[in-house]
């Protein structure tokens, strides 16, 4: 039984870079820029034996016209509704805004099964970031840094009984 995750969030918490980890290969696009990733890309995931789909989304958003954001967001939404697992990644440097809270309610009601992972946590940083991403009340954050690899093994320990 292999399993489908979407990593969603708002845009430059590090959804890509986590993808390309996961996934091993320079596929989805990082940048500075916020939003950058302009659609869903999907790759095979791995994660010690674990095989699994993932999907980087597109950074929600929360317009909900025919803008480009309006788009990124019918586009993760549909990622949310067929994902076992949506990933909620949020940034641990800059805490909760308000656009994580209007998400985290979103997913509350879409999602099938949602992990919260506190980005950006390498060293001793976002301690308070992860702290505040408790209070989003959709169980307790993994501390990770998608960047340099840090607690991909309790990202391991909670998709294991999952898969
Ligand atoms: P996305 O918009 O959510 O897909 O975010 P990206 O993956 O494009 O990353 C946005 C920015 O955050 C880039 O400059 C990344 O290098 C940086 N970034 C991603 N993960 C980490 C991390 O674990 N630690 C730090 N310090 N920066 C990170
Ligand atoms: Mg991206």
């Amino acid at each position: 039984m292999t399993f489908t995750l979407a990593i969603v969030g708002r845009p430059n918490v590090g959804k890509s870079t986590l993808f390309n980890r996961l996934v091993g290969k320079k596929l989805a696009l990082v940048d500075d820029q916020p939003g950058v990733t302009r659609d869903i890309r999907e790759g095979a995931g791995r994660l010690g034996d674990l095989r699994f789909v993932v999907i980087d989304s597109a950074g929600l958003e929360m317009a909900e016209d025919d803008s480009l954001q309006g788009r990124m967001r019918r586009l993760t939404e549909r990622a949310v509704d067929e994902a076992d697992i949506c990933l909620f990644v949020v940034d641990a440097r800059i805490g909760i805004t308000a656009a994580d809270e209007y998400f985290a309610e979103i997913l509350r009601r879409r999602a099938k099964h949602v992990i919260v992972a506190a980005n950006k946590s390498e060293g001793r940083a976002g301690e308070a970031g992860a702290m505040e991403a408790y209070a989003l009340g959709l169980g307790e954050p993994l501390r990770i840094s998608a960047e340099h690899g840090e607690g991909m093994d309790d990202l391991y320990g909670v998709l294991m009984p999952l898969a």
